[in-house]
């Protein structure tokens, strides 16, 4: 006889410890793949690395002098586990791309070389000639216009009071499906970048900008990436953020966690920087929180957990910005994956961005319908303030918009109409992969006179349903 049993007296229950019907069946434990995380030397896997201990692949600096940037660095590391005509296709695909390669050590060990044309890693870094289609002939390459909008190099003022701050141009790995590819990276055989340096004579320009404008109270500092910062670099732009009166929030953005998890577990200095200017934000009651960008649920490992880990024990909130691309977290159940397991790194899903319009990187580009049938499956699976919006970021400088609220759809010619009127005013088109569409609308994108017929038709559609729309409110 228990304790309490012996209180109670023989055959009596204590209060509260009445049999619970549960209304739903347990769930089978090993079901909850989010918290099931890749751990162990998996690196190993790789030939390079066979003889690489622990210490030696934490250390971010490893990884950065590791990460590989061509072809044959690629081959020295995989050695046989691809086939020779996977690392020819490499080869052809890395002269026709717009953004340089880099890919790290921990990055590489999670590709799956037993399929890497289908994996969802290798698809986001490396590219194959292959399986690349033509661009959409709509396509610009700053689509977002963020160069337009810049009243210094490097600072996109678009939202009344938020400004992007690209501090610098370079990252700790490059992305194929990079909106920024007109300056992040370095000239590739197809694009000669736009120049971003990391000088504080271009920053402080920047700075006196921020400072003249009082509506501006948001900074995003990206770039390129804050991971490439140094220490000192970080705190110098935090506090000369914090010192700005109008300035009440500023975010770190990075894709960092994603790639190289190890730099905040092992580069105390960065790590203690950027956490000095979150405390002294908090002082000032200013907001300095880290965003970061997750594309797929094997990015997250047990080494990714013990890095945010240790920032979320630093008091510093992360929110993660994902994109939308084919092959890659296309799938309902893909990306409930990435957000569950998002949140059980205490990170919050804040956006998934419905990829871009952007150079070489058509075969990674979806329908706008996939982003609606695939919120449609998220929503609902955690809490409402761990669920992602899906956005599209409307090309031509609209800004970010809620991926339903369209003016029209036509899902034939695959173009949507969007309108943003606290930030531009006019439409704002975006357009499905043309390779998505049927056949004879295909063959219609092939000629200039058809698509400037189906864009003004859809146009014309738009401002109908917005003039339908007012005189609903109106009668309502
Ligand atoms: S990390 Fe960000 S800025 Fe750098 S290449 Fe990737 S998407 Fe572009």
């Amino acid at each position: 006889m228990d304790q309490l049993t012996k209180l109670h007296g023989l055959g009596q229950r204590a209060p509260g410890d009445e049999p619970i019907q549960h209304l739903k069946p347990q769930v089978d434990p090993s079901t909850l793949l989010h918290r099931q995380l890749l751990d162990g030397p998996f690196w190993q896997r790789i030939p390079a690395y066979r003889a690489v201990d622990e210490a030696t692949f934490l250390d971010h600096t490893w990884q950065a002098k590791n990460s590989i940037t061509n072809p044959a660095k690629l081959l020295a590391a995989v050695q046989d586990l691809v086939p020779r005509e996977f690392y020819e296709d490499v080869e052809q695909g890395f002269h026709r791309a717009p953004m340089s390669i880099r890919v790290s050590p921990y990055l590489l060990s999670l590709i799956d070389w037993s399929d890497p044309v289908n994996d969802p890693l290798r698809r986001q870094f490396i590219p194959i000639a292959s399986r690349l289609l033509p661009d959409h002939p709509k396509l610009t390459l700053d689509s977002l216009h963020e160069q337009a909008d810049a009243p210094v190099a490097g600072l996109t003022h678009r939202y009344p009071d938020k400004a992007l701050f690209l501090v610098l141009d370079t990252c700790p790995v490059y992305c194929r499906f990079c909106t920024r590819s007109y300056a992040v990276g370095v000239d590739t055989d197809s694009v000669d970048k736009v120049s971003l340096k990391a000088t504080e004579e271009r920053w402080e320009r920047a700075f006196r900008y921020i400072s003249e404008r009082d509506e501006l109270e948001d900074i995003v500092v990206s770039g390129g990436d804050s991971y490439q910062l140094k220490a000192r670099q970080v705190t110098l732009i935090g506090n000369r953020l914090l010192e700005m009166p109008n300035i009440r929030r500023i975010r770190f953005a990075t894709k960092g966690p994603a790639v190289m998890p190890m730099k905040l577990i092992t580069d105390h200095e960065w790590v203690d920087a950027l956490t000095a200017v979150v405390e002294r934000g908090r002082k000032l009651h200013k907001e300095v929180v880290l965003h970061t960008h997750f594309n797929h649920p094997n990015e997250i490992t047990a080494i990714t957990k013990r890095a945010l880990d240790g920032v979320f024990e630093r008091g510093i909130i992360t929110r993660n910005q994902s994109v939308l691309q084919r092959g890659v977290n296309d799938r309902v159940d893909t990306m409930q994956l990435l957000v569950k397991r998002l949140g059980h790194c205490q990170v919050h899903p804040y956006y998934v961005y419905v990829h871009d319009l952007v150079k070489g990187v058509e075969d990674l580009r979806t329908t706008l319908q996939t982003a609606l049938d695939i919120e449609k499956g998220v929503r609902g699976v955690t809490a409402g303030f761990h669920t992602p919006t899906f956005v599209v970021d409307a090309p031509g400088g609209g800004g970010k918009r809620v991926a339903h609220s369209f003016e029209h759809y036509d899902r034939e010619t695959g173009i949507s109409v969007f309108a943003a009127p606290s930030v531009k005013p006019g439409f704002f088109l975006y357009f499905d992969p043309v390779d998505t569409l049927a056949p004879e609308i295909q063959d219609k994108w092939k000629h200039p006179a058809e698509q400037d017929r189906m864009v003004e038709a859809a146009i014309a559609q738009a401002r109908l349903n917005q003039v339908a729309s007012a005189k609903a409110s109106s009668v309502r």
